[in-house]
């Protein structure tokens, strides 16, 4: 009978997260690895040689992958016949301070995401706790782990439908994604749920996302039932829609799907699908009372032989002292390289700005984004010589009810952030001659070596929602919306698709 040590259960679970928010899973970097081979977008093959070099780059540092380190949930199975030795706290309570100690490690700082009160003041509750955490108790003597670190980007385009009996999954899955835009980070894995009740479905889309990725294997050999012949129809035809990596237009959107089935109600076909992101984060470990769980990390010559460099022929751009007139200039899918200041700021300072606009306080004092550009980003906190953490794009749509005021009020001519923006904030875009421009999601210590000084100017109690000032050298970004109001995530994948057409779909 295994008996299980509360410290070891703790420190298992602090070990597990730092492994996963600096080490990619060996199959996600494989699976980049061989759609980077293939990959005919250029703007799609350059965002994943930056994802690859990113990934490297976390493995050597042992910093993480990208700047939002993700909410942590954990899929537990306790063997009835384990024993715990003089635990004082629950298992949650355990996983919790395993989560604790994980994000709050002084050697490589991990960012604390998690508010509480969510639909009030969505207070940080500063070490990233709670989890979410599910239980099964198996038989057997032992305690198993499956733990992931979710970003909030990819769970954001999560989809759940109540399909009729004789609906078509298929059709219903693929007619998703579009309106998943590129917030959730492609390329990517999908996790599929289907049956069971609706919370179910939900559950097994999660769990699906930590199966293995093994498309390649999986076409090689042959689906030898429905679900595999599933995995592989909306496979093809969800990379048939050129989407591709970061929204940008390609042949590769996603590198699996992955999917689990549970018998339903004759009336129902339940169906969840959760998407994971270029932040691939989850590990399994097994406790049989030996002591902490052991992790062991990839050799680096395992990792493909990708190192990105900025494109010779990409503008470099000096930040400071910009005018409208410079930036109408900039074409859709150009290659930037931005030098000089720029000002951050996201969902919570936004809305604190817009607020305080709205009352005539005007901005935070030290606060000017006269032809100024705004990063949104949330960074991670700096270790040892470092002046920010990794410090990634976040998702620009959820910006866009605040960019009429913004562009019309402050005199702000530029945002940079990750995916696509909608209807209204690119007219507004278009009618005050300003531009969107992205960073590559999800590779965020690359991203953060550009970052030359980091200040913060104001709300320094939003944490890592505080406005900074960075100062930036060779900052890589694409022109996703010019001033005229063209979108390169309307022109990429319209024009994808269309090749796609007339070439073969991607054989991995
Ligand atoms: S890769 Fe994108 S979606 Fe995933 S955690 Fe990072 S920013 Fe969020």
């Amino acid at each position: 009978m295994a008996t299980i040590r509360q410290q070891d259960f703790i420190d298992s679970i602090a070990a597990a997260l730092q492994f996963i928010s600096y080490y990619h899973p060996a199959d996600y970097v494989k699976s980049v690895a061989a759609a980077y081979q293939v990959e005919q977008s250029p703007a799609a093959r350059d965002a994943m040689a930056q994802i690859l070099t990113n990934s490297r780059m976390c493995a050597q540092g042992h910093r993480p992958i990208c700047q939002d380190t993700g909410i942590v949930v954990a899929f537990v199975r306790v063997g009835m016949d384990a024993r715990w030795d003089g635990a004082t706290m629950s298992v949650t309570d355990m996983v919790n301070a395993g989560v604790r100690k994980a994000y709050l490690d002084p050697d490589n700082v991990l960012r604390a995401s998690i508010v509480s009160d969510p639909v009030g003041k969505r207070r940080n509750t500063g070490d990233n706790t709670p989890a979410v955490v599910h239980f099964e108790v198996v038989p057997g003597d032992r305690v198993g782990v499956r733990i992931a670190a979710k970003g909030g980007g990819s769970e954001n385009k999560s989809r759940f439908a109540m399909l009729n009996p004789n609906d078509d999954v298929v059709e219903w899955v693929v007619g998703q994604l579009p309106g998943m835009g590129a917030g959730w980070c492609p390329p990517g894995q999908l996790g599929i749920g289907i049956g069971g009740t609706a919370e179910k479905a939900m559950l097994l889309a999660k769990e699906a996302l930590m199966l293995p990725i093994n498309m390649h294997e999986l076409k090689a050999r042959g689906a030898q039932n429905r679900i595999e012949e599933l995995r592989i129809e909306i496979y093809d035809k969800v990379n048939a829609l050129g989407i591709g990596a970061q929204g940008l237009g390609g042949l590769t959107t996603v590198l699996d799907v992955n999917i689990l089935d549970y018998p339903t109600h004759a009336a129902s076909k339940p169906v969840a699908i959760i998407p994971n992101c270029v932040a691939t984060r989850h590990i399994d470990f097994e406790l049989d009372g030996s002591g902490v769980a052991q992790f062991t990390p990839p050799r680096l010559e395992d990792y493909p032989d990708v190192h990105w460099k900025p494109a010779p022929d990409a503008r470099r751009v000096n930040l400071d002292g910009l005018t409208r007139a410079d930036i109408a200039q900039w074409q859709p899918g150009e290659t930037l390289l931005l030098s000089g200041k720029l000002l951050t700021g996201r969902d919570a300072a936004h809305k604190r700005i817009i607020d305080m606009l709205a009352k005539g306080e005007g901005l935070p004092p030290g606060v000017d984004f006269t032809n100024r550009f705004i990063y949104y980003v949330g960074p991670v906190d700096p270790v040892r010589d470092e002046v920010v953490g990794p410090a990634g794009p976040t998702t620009g749509t959820r910006m866009d009810k605040y960019t009429e005021t913004m562009l019309a009020q402050t005199g702000l001519i530029g945002m940079i952030g990750k995916a696509e923006r909608g209807k209204a904030a690119i007219e507004s875009i278009k009618q005050h001659g300003a531009v969107y421009l992205i960073a590559i999601g999800g590779a965020a210590y690359l991203v953060a070596q550009a970052i030359r000084s980091a200040k913060v100017i104001a709300f320094a109690e939003l944490g890592m929602e505080a406005i900074y000032e960075f100062e930036v050298e060779n900052m890589p970004v694409t022109v996703a919306v010019d001033a005229r109001g063209r979108s390169v995530h309307e022109i990429g994948p319209a024009e994808w698709r269309k090749r796609i057409g007339m070439i073969p779909v991607m054989a991995v």
